[in-house]
Parts: structure tokens; sequence; C-alpha cells
């Protein structure tokens, strides 16, 4: 497996320096499977000095995801699901009434209205991903050609969440995402050419390594040597397909995930994405992708700007190798 690294120099004369010439170096990384390539850059991303969100998540009026409304003001299955919305522990799920595909699924996550992303339990996270997984299943069954599935999650405004509450997203479609997409056709190749899974080379590669995070009930995390966003964070789950509400990897997942966002906390974040990639393809197991967000607060800086919308291009300014230390330091 070849990690490539190229360094490119800036050279100019810097006001801070009395304009004296000097010059800047930014790492140019390629992902070892798709060549998509990330760039080390300091200052790549803005930390205010402190948040004070309080009053904005602490208002709960007329939210349809709180315990009092969610049983009456939210979509139920059709038929083929069996029941009218899932539920397992806290965690109620139900249709998406914004729908992004033919099965478009929300799960309330939480009882409480807002906890801090540190604060969520392993139990919630489990009970979360099950009802999601839940649904996978039913989706799956009730349609054959429904093969690309995946759990998603914004966390806060500045992670695209245009609400507080937090909650969990499930897409099922027969077509996919663009990343969905490249991930498994890049999966495939390389499967063709070397006769074994990527993601389980990965794993080989990098345990034990600077990159290497820790390991959970059935899942291995490290952070990707070309990482997509700020701390990127890649687990690899050991089963071939969508497992079981209840599996045991479901909860390694959960408690994996925890360790990862307590670590985002420690770095001083309080936003987050995941995106978990079930394609049930033997080129590519399940795989969670965790990343942190712009810090939110009153005037929060978006850290989508062009770079990442319009040219699919990671830009960050914690090398991996420096994250994955923090973070192993919560496994
Ligand atoms: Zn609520």
């Amino acid at each position: 497996m070849e990690f490539q690294s190229h360094t490119q120099e800036s050279t100019f004369h810097s006001p801070l320096e009395d304009f004296e010439r000097v010059t800047e170096t930014v790492e140019v990384r390629e992902d070892p499977l798709t060549g998509r390539t990330a760039r080390v850059a300091d200052g790549a991303f803005v930390m205010p000095d402190d948040y004070d969100i309080e009053a904005f998540v602490g208002d709960d009026e007329g939210c349809f995801f709180c315990p009092d409304m969610v049983g009456d003001a939210t979509p139920t299955y059709p038929e083929w699901m069996g029941q009218e919305r899932g539920t397992r522990g806290e965690a109620t799920s139900f249709p998406n009434l914004n729908p992004y595909g033919s099965y478009s699924n929300v799960v309330a996550l939480t009882e409480t209205h807002f906890q801090p992303m540190e604060e969520f339990t392993v139990r919630q996270f489990a009970d979360g991903f099950g009802a999601a997984l839940a649904f996978v299943r039913g989706a799956r069954g009730h349609d054959a050609e429904a093969t690309r599935a995946s759990v998603n999650m914004n966390f806060l405004r500045s992670a695209g969440s245009s609400l507080v509450h937090p909650h969990m997203q499930t897409l099922v479609d027969g077509r996919g995402t663009n990343e969905q997409r490249t991930l498994l056709e890049a999966s495939r190749e390389y499967r063709e050419a070397e006769g074994s899974v990527y993601w389980r080379d990965l794993v080989a590669e990098e345990r034990g390594g600077e990159r290497w995070i820790g390991e959970t009930d059935g899942v291995s995390w490290l952070a990707p040597f070309a990482p997509k966003h700020h701390r990127h964070v890649v687990g690899v789950l050991d089963v071939d397909a969508a497992p079981a509400p209840d599996d045991a990897v479901v909860a390694g997942l959960a408690e994996g995930l925890t360790n990862v966002l307590a670590s985002y906390a420690e770095a001083g974040l309080n936003a987050f994405n995941l995106a978990l990639h079930l394609p049930d393809d033997e080129a590519m197991p399940p795989v969670i992708n965790v990343i942190g967000r712009a810090v939110f607060d009153e005037y929060y800086w978006s850290d989508s700007p062009f770079f990442t919308v319009l040219h699919d291009e990671g830009v960050v300014a914690t090398p991996p190798e420096e994250y994955a230390a923090a973070a192993r330091g919560e496994f």
C-alpha cells in the first residue's frame, strides 16, 4: 500500500516578519484507494476562543423530535415496515418528511432535546444505529433493488443540521451517492487487482502505527492518510454486510464513536458529521466516517469553502498522525 505525499513550497515577503522572505510548506497527500488528494495547511481551521450556545440549544419550543411531540408530529411507515414507528431505548425511528430518495429515514436519537456531543452514551448510539439498521433491513427486504445504504448524522448547524434535537438520517436507494460509488468502484478495482479487500489491508497496514487509533468490539479505528475533512476518523467493521440491530458490532460502533467525539470535544470542537456506508459488497465492508466541523456559535465560520464544495479537496490544519495520537488516548 502506497502513502504518497508531496511537499509544495510557497515563498513571499511576510508582513509578520518585517517583510523578510519566508517559505511556507504545504503537504499534498494522496488517498491510497481513490487517489483523492488532501492538503495539510496551517491555518485551515478557525477556532473561536470560546462559545456560548446555551440560549440556542436550550429552546425546545415546538420541537417535533422531543418525547411529547415525536409520536404525533412525525410520519408513520407504509405497511411494508410492519410498524408505525420504530423504537429502541430512547430512539424513535420514522420516515423523513423531506425524503432524499426512495427510502429516507430519521431516527430521533435521544429523549433530551440537546446534549453536547461528548455526553452521548454508548447505549444511545447503539439504539440509534440499531433503529437505523432495522430500517435498512426493512427497505432492502421490501425492494431488492435498493442496494445502496448509509446511516448519517449532522450535529448542530455548523454541521448542516437544521434541528437542534440529535437525530440520524438513513438513505437507502438503488443509486447511492457520489462517495458511495467512488469508494465501491475503487474497492472493487483493488480487489480485482490485489485479490484482497482494501479495507482489511488498510487495517493490517496501519495497526499499531502513527495513524492507528484503537479497537472496539468488531471495529478498527484509524485516521486516514489523506483526510477528507478536519479530524477525519474511519472505523472499519469486521463484518461483511450490514449487521443486525442487536449484533455486538453495533455496540462496538457506538462505543468507538463516543470515544472519537470525546477526543473532538477535548480539542475544543462541538459539532460533527458521520456517514456509515453499508455497501453489502464483497469488495467493501461497512465503514464509518466521522469528521469534526466548525465550532458552532453565534457567528460561526463555515468550514466548507470552495475547496470542499466545488473542488472536493480535503484541506486540514491538523495532520492525521497528530489527532490520531490524541484520539488514541480515549480508547
Ligand atoms: Zn427536541
